[in-house]
């Protein structure tokens, strides 16, 4: 892309409104912009982010088994009344009704309607395991939407549904989900740690909450800070393999960590005192299993083995996918601005050219572009006229983890030069050399396991 073609709203001043860091960034980096309170228009910039955030949760779900679809944004009240729901909810579902006075609601979460597809299709046991999800934007009435995207009213949230005929096989689910939520964060350049939490309205016993360890964060969790050390990293995991899902869970849950909610002061103080940490956390996802609670109510049975019809064994799982822009953020960044972690940024390379007009730096310039383009690199080319100091704020405002500079004097020498967003180091080389030195980076954020290589490159639609 280039810059003078594309938009790119970015703010010069604070605006007064953003209390932390990552709504104040998204603002000034023109991603986001306020559209009523807690709901927002994604501008180009943030909407890549967005969909590249949304690529990744898609990949890792598709690889741990799970089966995407779509349901609506509206919902009728009517499956809400089955489930006990529709009165329990409370003042944070949206409710309206339509011209004919049925009662509808703006789905904050997607356990009746997707119960209400599996007994509408499913009958037999021979038909499970079954996994289901979607990526769809939900809408809870919070009473105090703030600090941007991280808690919106209208918020974008992966939520996914397993169907089981035992309570063991519903548990290998969860540790599917466990797993593959470990590789997503990871692959974000996010480090969630599982927590023991609560389970809310959503109802029942087992569930880990994902948090990010920020200062902004509105949970206070408690942990034991050898728990940080621990990294899924590329290993390979098999889920079909339940010995081995059930392994990296107990690995990644068997330390002390929680949130205040289920914190156990008790049980805390037997952690070795030097290990022991309070702190904030960002909320990121969440995994429940719930055995028969919506099954049992909504009639979502199927015919056992044995010929005689059982409530299915459910869970359901979510990731907050808008949320996490700003928990990245949050955790990555500093006071020039943005740092994006390779994984999710918008454009791989920014190029910045320091003498727009001139002839050897503009065709210098276009054949980075070029190069880098055909090495299935995205670049964003500042090819305005503005001064070298400002593109330099707005390519560090805007956080690409690559800089790719051509000034008329390094050109004289036969170089550019290449520098790094998260170290502030730069190195010159020739723009052959700068252009492989990107493309060897992000090799293997297009690599990372051969499973997903061939879908990283597609655009997320081609392959749902
Ligand atoms: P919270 O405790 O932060 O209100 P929750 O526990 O009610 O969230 P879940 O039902 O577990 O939320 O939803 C799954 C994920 O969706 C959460 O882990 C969070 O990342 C995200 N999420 C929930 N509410 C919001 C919101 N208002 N704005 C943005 N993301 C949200
Ligand atoms: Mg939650």
């Amino acid at each position: 892309m280039r810059l003078s073609r594309y938009f790119l709203p970015v703010l010069k001043e604070n605006p007064a409104e953003a209390q932390i860091v990552s709504h104040r960034l998204m603002l000034r980096a023109g991603m986001i912009k306020q559209a009523s309170a807690g709901i927002y228009s994604w501008l180009p910039l943030g909407f890549k982010v967005l969909r590249n955030l949304e690529r990744i949760v898609h990949e890792e779900q598709v690889r741990a088994g799970h089966i995407p679809m779509l349901m609506p944004t509206l919902q009728s009240a009517d499956l809400w009344r089955e489930s006990g729901r529709y009165d329990d909810y409370g003042e944070e579902m949206l409710r309206l009704s339509d011209r004919h006075g049925r009662d509808m609601l703006y789905g904050p979460t997607n356990e009746e309607l997707i119960t209400d597809i599996f007994r509408s299709h499913v009958s037999s046991y021979k038909d499970l395991p079954l996994t289901l999800y979607h990526i769809q934007w939900k809408f809870r009435d919070e009473i105090r939407p703030r600090f941007g995207v991280m808690r919106g009213r209208e918020f974008y949230m992966k939520d996914g549904y397993n169907f089981d005929l035992t309570k063991e096989d519903a548990l290998h689910a969860y540790n599917r989900h466990l797993v593959s939520y470990l590789r997503t964060y990871e692959r974000m350049g996010l480090q969630a740690i599982p927590m023991r939490a609560d389970s809310g309205p959503i109802g029942g016993d087992n569930t880990h909450e994902f948090l990010v360890l920020a200062e902004t964060g509105e949970s206070e969790v408690f942990y034991d800070s050898t728990v940080t050390d621990i990294r899924l990293g590329d290993r390979e995991i098999d889920y079909d393999d339940k010995a081995q899902c059930q392994a990296v869970m107990e690995e990644f849950t068997a330390l002390y960590a929680r949130t205040d909610e289920t914190h156990d002061a008790a049980v805390f103080a037997q952690v070795p005192q030097d290990r022991q940490r309070s702190a904030r956390g960002i909320e990121v996802g969440q995994i429940f299993y719930f055995g028969t609670k919506y099954s049992e109510p909504m009639g979502a049975t199927v015919q056992g083995p044995d010929g005689k019809p059982v409530p299915v064994h459910m869970g359901s799982h979510g990731i907050g996918v808008s949320r996490l822009l700003g928990a990245i953020i949050e955790a990555s960044h500093d006071d020039r601005g943005i740092i994006w972690p390779e994984g999710v940024t918008p454009f791989h390379c920014g190029i910045v050219n320091l003498k727009q007009g001139d002839d050897a730096t503009d065709a210098a310039s276009n054949q980075i572009y070029a190069a880098l383009s055909a090495a299935g690199l995205e670049p964003l080319y500042d090819d305005t006229t503005e001064r070298a100091g400002g593109k330099f704020a707005t390519m560090d405002l805007i956080g690409l983890p690559w800089r790719i500079t051509v000034g008329p004097r390094g050109l004289k020498n036969g170089v550019v030069e290449l520098t790094s967003r998260r170290s502030g180091e730069s190195v010159e080389l020739s723009p052959e050399e700068a252009v492989k030195k990107v493309a060897g980076i992000y090799a293997p954020h297009h690599r990372a396991g051969a499973h997903w290589e061939p879908m990283a490159r597609q655009s997320f639609h081609t392959w749902l």
